[in-house]
């Protein structure tokens, strides 16, 4: 019998389950690179469409987990020595978390988890994982690569239109009761024209600049390999060698890589300055590739334009967080991996892969990051050690 500890994020605040906005969700059974949905056997154990990331969700696990005689904790007590994740880790021999919510499973976590065989990330984005620890304890780290990938690409397009035309400050001008035209304008712009360019175009970065593309915008990426002549000419695109490159030829700056020792802090002070005056930069990837302060001062200087995107450090953030309140910006808290739609694609991914594991079947090469002590599928494209 395996104990699954299992971090997912609090309930809503008015209670669980929530009041459905619809019945449904559309069924999606491929991804634009081709790769099939989750396929796990037997019930998924929720109806796709229900609130299953937050604890009383329970990704739907517990019916499966118990049949097959393992027993399911499901906690989001997961911050501090005193917590339950960290009461509980020790006993655990997978540990289910999200990066949502993360429960960081940093290298002093990992040495007390002594019975640890698989980290599984319910979503995408393992850097909540140190994964050279983990390699050299020869854990297995796994993720559900191309659940929500489109999920954030249209986060990320919805980011772009609505920092340009300044649609939070004058959706806010509507709500008090205000019809001041001129103030909701003055920092109004059309998207037709601009230059866009993204900081990888992997599944999510080509997905946006698809998605873009019949906006008429001027598309431009960099990323270490070049994409295929074919996608460059279908969208037009320019690339960039080096990411200086990018910054100082666009508009509106897409974070989509990786976060790993390298790419921490890829934009920083001096980057900043490169940038053309009035920038919009979007940040869906990782928190931390971002210096924080020096985006804090790009804004008040007015020499970035807006920032928004989803993803901080740590998470959740602290209520003083700067980026909470910094100017212009429209940042969310971590969700555009997580609308319902995703949840559906990766609750099942999460059976899938525990699947495979309890019953002795390999799990799918997309799906690992790290396994046999070293980076390994996915993981060995998108990840380096240090
Ligand atoms: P992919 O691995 O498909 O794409 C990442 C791209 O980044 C690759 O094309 C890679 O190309 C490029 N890249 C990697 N390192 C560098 C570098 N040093 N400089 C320039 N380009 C680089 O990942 P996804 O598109 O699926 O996801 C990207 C990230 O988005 C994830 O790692 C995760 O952090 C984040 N994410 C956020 C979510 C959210 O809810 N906000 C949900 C899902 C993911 P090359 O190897 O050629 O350099």
């Amino acid at each position: 019998m395996a104990k699954v500890l299992c971090v997912l994020y609090p309930d809503p605040v008015d209670g669980y389950p929530p009041a459905y906005a619809r019945d449904d969700i559309p069924s999606v059974t491929f991804y634009a690179d081709g790769q099939t949905a989750p396929t796990p056997t037997g019930p998924l154990g929720f109806r796709p469409g229900e609130l299953v990331g937050c604890v009383s969700g329970e990704l739907g696990l517990r019916s499966y987990l118990e049949q097959a005689g393992h027993e399911l904790i499901v906690t989001s007590d997961k911050d501090g020595p005193g917590s339950e994740f960290e009461r509980l880790l020790p006993e655990a021999e997978v540990v289910i978390s999200q990066p949502f919510w993360p429960a960081y499973l940093t290298a002093d976590r990992i040495a007390k988890a002594k019975n640890l065989k698989l980290a599984l990330t319910a979503g995408i984005g393992s850097d909540h994982v140190d994964l050279a620890a983990a390699a050299r304890a020869h854990i297995t780290v796994a993720e559900v690569t191309g659940s929500n990938s489109i999920s954030v690409a249209e986060h990320v397009v919805m980011m772009a239109l609505s920092l340009v035309r300044n649609y939070l400050p004058a959706h806010q001008t509507a709500v008090e009761g205000g019809w001041n035209i001129a103030d909701c304008v003055s920092r109004s712009y059309d998207i037709e024209g601009m230059h866009f360019g993204t900081i990888g175009a992997g599944r999510i970065g080509l997905a946006v600049l698809r998605r873009l593309k019949p906006f008429g915008l001027h598309l431009h990426y960099t990323q270490r390999h070049r994409l295929d002549s074919t996608i460059e000419s279908e969208l037009n695109l320019t690339f960039h060698p080096d990411v200086l490159s990018l910054v100082k030829s666009v508009d509106i700056v897409n974070l989509q890589v990786p976060l790993y020792p390298s790419t921490e802090n890829l934009l920083n002070e001096s980057t900043f300055a490169q940038m053309k005056q009035g920038t919009y930069l979007i940040n869906c990837a990782r928190g931390k590739l971002v210096e924080r302060e020096a985006v804090v001062q790009a804004l008040q200087s007015g020499h970035i334009a807006g920032y928004a995107g989803d993803v901080w450090f740590p998470q959740p953030a602290p209520a003083d967080h700067p980026w909470r309140t910094m100017p212009f910006n429209g940042m969310t808290p971590h969700m555009s991996g997580t609308s319902l739609s995703a949840q559906a694609r990766y609750a099942a991914g999460t059976l899938e892969i525990l699947q495979s594991y309890f019953e002795g079947t390999r799990i799918r090469e997309e799906y690992l990051i790290v396994d046999g002590g070293e980076l390994a599928g996915t993981g060995a494209h998108s990840y380096q050690l240090s």
